[in-house]
């Protein structure tokens, strides 16, 4: 099959043709209908620290197949695979059990920080490719994917619109009449602006790039673009964001900047939340967090590991409804071919929304 891997970090990903992955005993075999370019697997190819160290806990080296936002026809199935059948169209949700949901945290319900997770691209090879093996460990996570959902849209929710989900809906983090501020305008960012926009909430929204503040207006946020100074933004935030709108009641940050993060602090009402779904940089790994003000207004502080499997509930519903539109999110479909691009592209912050890889 075709593959693109991540031999060196840093590097462009080499296209090979490579074997075909073998179905063994409990395993599930997926032709790849479409891969979202997550920005966490450009955290991996950067080699920053937290994804390094994860794909190694988990068992992954390079070289390895990226890729975890993944749409798939089941194609194989091993023996003893009952939940899932050949022809069926599922998502492999990006962090998924990894123990057949034994463990203390899968068997509460939360796969998602399951003791021996699962992410696709990091404890084996992911979506970047015509076909990817989900290990027997995880088959129990597989979410099926209703006639009529794109597998574009379907791939996305199993991390940027997962995870914007499950901060905002499954752990209540936003409710109708609230004012949102979502910091960083990508996949994630505006799939948070829609989620919340849906819910008759008010989203307010910031990002470097002009074009994807652009695309938050379009889709109903109120949304600025700055230059990427840190006291251009707090100065932003409080003589323009709180003037105008007043003090949000909870911010969803993507960036895992920690400028961003001290400069949309003092913008958060008391007993507001902050919702980290940012991972940080290599250099920029510790938030030196202001705690006299956390303390002061009693905020919350929570973060948001993707979406467990087992509260997929609604998100199919909401988009076969039509109440948020996934094409928003989508940047570019691409093909395998043009991943490189699609990094570069990623490097300078310049793509307002997802690339998706619909041909491999
Ligand atoms: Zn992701
Ligand atoms: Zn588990």
């Amino acid at each position: 099959m075709r593959a693109a891997l991540l031999k060196q970090f840093n590097a462009p990903l080499s296209l090979e043709e490579v074997p075909d992955p073998k179905v063994g005993k409990g395993e599930v075999l997926l032709q790849v209908l479409a891969c979202g370019i997550c920005r966490s697997d450009w955290h991996l190819w950067r080699g920053d620290p937290s994804l390094v160290a994860y794909m190694e806990w988990s068992g992954g080296r390079l070289p390895i197949i990226p890729g975890h936002e993944v749409a798939g026809r089941v194609v194989e199935v091993g023996e003893g695979v009952a939940n899932v059948a050949p022809g069926d169209v599922v998502v492999a949700p990006a962090s998924s059990t990894g123990d057949a949901r034994t463990c203390r945290f899968c068997r509460e319900g939360n796969s998602n920080i399951c003791e021996h997770l699962w992410i696709p691209g990091f404890g084996t090879h992911g979506c970047y490719a015509q076909y990817m093996k989900v290990p027997a460990g995880s088959v129990a996570d597989l979410v099926k994917v209703p006639p009529g959902v794109a597998p574009e849209y379907a791939a996305i929710t199993g991390c940027g619109f997962g995870t914007a989900w499950n901060a905002l809906v499954v752990k209540g983090g936003i409710k109708p009449g609230e004012t949102l501020l979502v910091t960083g305008l990508g996949g994630m960012g505006l799939s948070a602006a829609m989620i919340a926009l849906s819910s008759g909430a008010k989203v307010i929204a910031v990002d470097i790039n002009p074009a994807a503040a652009e695309k938050g207006r379009k889709i109903g946020a109120a949304a600025y673009s700055y230059s990427g100074k840190p006291e251009e933004l707090a100065k932003l935030v409080n003589e323009e964001i709180v003037k105008t709108y007043g003090i949000v009641d909870a911010v969803f940050d993507t960036t895992g900047n920690p400028d961003v993060l001290s400069a949309v602090l003092p913008a958060v009402r008391p007993q507001g939340r902050v919702l980290l779904a940012g991972l940080m940089v290599k250099g920029k790994e510790t938030w030196p967090l202001a705690s006299d003000l956390v303390v002061a207004r009693e905020l919350t502080i929570q973060g948001i590991l993707m979406l467990p499997s087992q509260r997929y509930d609604g998100i199919f519903k909401l988009l076969s409804e039509g109440r948020v539109n996934l094409e928003h999110v989508i940047h570019r479909r691409i093909s395998l071919d043009e991943v490189n691009d699609a990094y570069k592209a990623l490097s300078e912050y310049k793509s307002p929304g997802r690339f998706v890889i619909t041909k491999f």
